[in-house]
């Protein structure tokens, strides 16, 4: 196992979380997990695995030992007949496409980028969107943990399942995740259709949209009366669609949506009353297209400009009324919000700590650019989610603490029992988790 030589400082994506760890170790396989685990427990110190860093929340920060498990991804086995494929918990999700297409299978759903570790995804609940689909961590099978006292414990539905139920969403509490087992199935195309509506109809039909497509999701400009209506669907057979020519696929997901819609961030951010007149220029650069392409390529796009977010989880009955209350929020705080607010649906599930758990869901993440102001925006939005039953994406800025997110989620204290059988002496903690599950 490597050791580096000075400790780098670590921030997330985003920028807005920190860290200074004591160590950083970069373990290559499952017994230098378990040595760096013994280790950092007999020393009395913490120990984090970090993926991507794509979390917006403290979850991955810590000031004990952090663990890179870069040395873990990759294959450890495939079964193409049954698609459940086992992968090391280190690997990046755009390797897991790479891996699965050579072997003729992917994985059923995915979200909108391809950046985080397999581990880091689950860990906090990542989802894309779909009314009969749950998030990441519903494919999950199978895992390989190694747990606070640095045993190495196998978990599925019918190995140590109290354990397997909690750590699909394990909050990164439960054990550094060496391997996990997925459902997958067979590669497949989806043809994306996308275009603008006015945002009052997309709403109203949202209950139908969501039933007729596989994925449906839409952005909504603030200030503006329009929204991007996504709809994506695997094609009838034999049609094998059109595909995006290189040089629109670069005008549209780089140039239109980073680099046009970076300049018109720092132009709003520098100038905040421009916002309303530049979202009105950005809708307006709206425009329809279809094409059709390997299921990873349409689920995920790339993002550079850089921005924080707050996602929320409500039950999906109501999701008119959390529309509603996101649009009254700006507009009665008279806020410049220049990002889109997202919204996706997804099916309910059985894992304690998924957003979705018991109850299908409808997601809306709302954003500001790096760097403006968003904490009256954030916190106004949550005051309102909040009272709509809602539930924080756990990888997303919010500001619960246990105290209010136990009545949320009515198998809290599943989780917390898990815990205290993987790790009762709380070597996996930091602040997040002692903010939002209590000592
Ligand atoms: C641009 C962008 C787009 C995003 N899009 C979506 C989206 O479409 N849908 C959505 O739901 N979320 C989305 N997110 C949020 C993101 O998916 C989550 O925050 C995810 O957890 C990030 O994965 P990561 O690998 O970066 O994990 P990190 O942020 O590094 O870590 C997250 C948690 O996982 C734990 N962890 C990581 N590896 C392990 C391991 N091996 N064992 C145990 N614990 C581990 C960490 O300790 C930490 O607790 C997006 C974020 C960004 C920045």
């Amino acid at each position: 196992m490597r050791h580096a030589a000075r400790v780098p400082h670590w921030a997330n994506w985003a920028g807005n979380q920190h860290a200074q760890p004591v160590r950083v170790e970069t373990p290559r396989d499952t017994d230098e997990v378990v040595r760096a685990v013994k280790q950092a427990a007999a020393e009395r110190l913490r120990v984090k695995a970090v993926g991507a860093g794509h979390s917006f929340t403290a979850i991955a920060a810590t000031d004990g030992v952090q663990l890179r498990l870069d040395g873990l991804a990759g294959l450890r086995s495939v079964d193409r007949g049954s698609g459940l494929v086992t992968v090391g918990g280190g690997t990046p999700l755009h390797v897991l496409h790479g891996l699965l297409a050579a072997e003729g299978l992917a994985m059923s759903n995915l979200g909108d980028i391809d950046r985080q570790s397999i581990s880091g995804a689950i860990s906090t609940g990542t989802h894309g969107t779909g009314a009969r689909l749950g998030g990441i961590a519903t494919q999950v099978r199978g895992l390989e943990l190694v747990t606070g006292d640095g045993s190495v414990l196998t978990c599925s539905p019918t190995e140590n399942p109290a354990v397997f139920s909690a750590a699909r969403v394990g909050l990164g509490a439960l054990g550094i995740v060496t391997a996990v087992t997925l459902q997958c199935e067979p590669a497949f195309e989806l043809r994306a259709s996308e275009r603008p509506l006015p945002v009052g109809d997309v709403m109203r039909d949202l209950d139908d949209l969501a039933a007729a497509n596989e994925h449906v999701e839409f952005y909504w400009m603030p200030h503006t009366e329009l929204a991007l209506l996504k709809e994506n669907n695997r094609p009838a057979r034999g049609d094998t669609g059109r595909r995006l020519g290189r040089m629109r696929a670069w005008f549209d997901d780089e140039f239109v949506a980073n680099t046009g819609f970076g300049l018109v961030c720092r132009v709003g951010r520098a100038r905040p009353s421009l916002v309303p007149r530049l979202n009105r220029v950005v809708a307006r650069a709206i425009t329809p297209r279809t094409f059709t392409a390997p299921s990873y390529d349409v689920f995920v796009s790339p993002r550079r400009v850089r921005f924080v977010e707050m996602e929320y989880a409500v039950p999906r009955a109501a999701a008119g009324e959390a529309f509603a209350a996101i649009r009254d929020v700006i507009e009665r705080e008279r806020l410049e919000v220049s990002f889109p607010v997202e919204v996706r649906v997804a099916a309910g599930d059985d894992i304690p700590l998924s957003t979705g758990s018991g109850r299908d869901s409808a997601y809306f993440a709302i954003h500001m650019f790096r760097g403006a102001e968003f904490e009256r925006y954030f916190r106004a939005v949550e005051a309102r989610m909040r009272d709509l039953h809602g539930r924080p994406h756990w990888g997303k800025m919010h500001y619960r603490t246990a105290a209010d997110l136990r009545p949320a989620y009515p198998r809290f204290d599943e989780f917390l029992a898990a815990r205290d059988l993987v790790d009762p002496d709380r070597v996996f903690g930091n602040a997040y988790l002692e903010t939002v599950l209590g000592p």
